[in-house]
């Protein structure tokens, strides 16, 4: 299969053009036409020439992803796109809008392989690690479609990014570049289960990114009844490796937490949470469970959440309840690529 033109950088396709026998202006012009213009194929790159159009086609795939489903929320504004890749396989990729800016939510796996217990993504695996090149492409293709300009990423729909690693530091080095859509690395938050060597890594990368880990419990004990990489790093190491982060960036750690229902949302779980993360400078974000058919975790109810985030606020802890976006259609991250296979292979 030919490779995204999108994963190369603009040094990259300075060479591969130069070795093509192409002038450096003309890389720029291409360069443009992909990271600025989003187009979606070298149809729309009128300024270059025919003859050099169907070269880069016969090296290498220009055209944008398929949109194969939008659905949009009648509630607000949210849409959650189904895009589909040359090998066949589809990603989910989501659009929010709030009042002063907008958000898009991208895939760094088509599925994955951590295995998280309340989490669709996981049910079938992981099927492979997308390009640099196919994470810019859900923003671009989002952009193009709803016509405005992404302020903020957050990389926190299907896949594990720290088990993709190279792409994503690649991905936020060329989305961040003037030569591109240039969104501050300050507005992009990537997410992680807890890869603990890799967190240590992305530390060192000097990027100004915010990085959100998924904790979902206060202790060993209840993390490794959600999470089975608990079982590979302790909470202790995991801290350790948002404190190191910290310190080395500056950048206040964000916590997700996913509140079940009689599993992680009682005062003493609120407490001991509190006792965990209470000297770091870090954000709270407390997500009620999005329930998934496939497994019987129930969403704490809305005065177990209340309570709880008073009690680490009491803490003097900062906490926000995400707030639902598109609530009526398939939100929770990975049902709606798995309603479209299961409707494909005819289950
Ligand atoms: N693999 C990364 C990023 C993808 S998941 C990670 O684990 O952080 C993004 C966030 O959504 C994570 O905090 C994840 O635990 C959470 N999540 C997944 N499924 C969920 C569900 N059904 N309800 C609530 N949160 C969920």
């Amino acid at each position: 299969m030919k490779e995204n033109i999108r994963n190369l950088t603009k040094k990259e396709l300075n060479e591969a053009m130069e070795a093509m026998g192409e002038k450096a202006f003309r890389a720029k012009q291409v360069y443009e036409w992909l990271h600025v213009k989003l187009a979606r194929s070298t149809e729309e790159m009128t300024n270059v020439s025919k003859a050099l159009r169907a070269k880069l086609d016969e090296n290498y795939n220009c055209d944008g992803m398929k949109i194969v489903e939008v659905q949009s929320s009648q509630i607000d504004s949210t849409k959650k796109f189904l895009l589909g890749l040359p090998d066949g396989n589809v990603i989910e990729s989501v659009w929010m809008k709030y009042r002063d800016w907008n958000s898009v939510c991208i895939s760094s796996q088509v599925g994955c392989k951590m295995g998280c217990r309340f989490c669709a993504s996981t049910l079938d695996g992981c099927v492979r690690s997308l390009t640099a090149g196919e994470m810019l492409d859900e923003v671009y293709t989002i952009q193009r479609y709803t016509g405005e300009r992404v302020s903020n990423i957050v990389v926190m729909g299907s896949g594990e990014p720290m088990d993709n690693y190279d792409n994503i530091v690649k991905f936020v080095h060329m989305i961040s570049n003037e030569d591109g859509l240039h969104i501050s690395q300050r507005n992009l938050t990537v997410s992680t289960c807890g890869i603990v060597p890799k967190m240590y890594d992305l530390a060192e990368e000097h990027l100004e990114i915010t990085l959100a880990l998924s904790l979902h419990a206060p202790t060993d004990e209840k993390r490794r009844v959600l999470m089975p990489i608990a079982n590979k790093y302790s909470l202790k190491e995991v801290i350790g490796a948002c404190k190191n982060y910290f310190d080395k960036t500056g950048r206040r750690i964000t916590f997700e937490y996913a509140l079940v229902a009689g599993n992680n949302d009682t005062d003493e779980d609120a407490a001991e949470l509190s006792a965990l993360i209470g000297d770091l400078n870090c954000h709270v974000n407390l997500i009620p469970v999005n329930p998934i058919k496939e497994r019987d975790f129930k969403r704490s109810n809305l005065k177990a959440i209340t309570r709880f985030k008073n009690k680490l606020e009491k803490n003097r802890i900062n906490v926000t309840i995400r707030r639902e976006m598109g609530s009526d259609i398939d939100g929770a991250c990975g049902q709606l690529r798995r309603k479209h296979m299961e409707e494909n292979s005819g289950c």
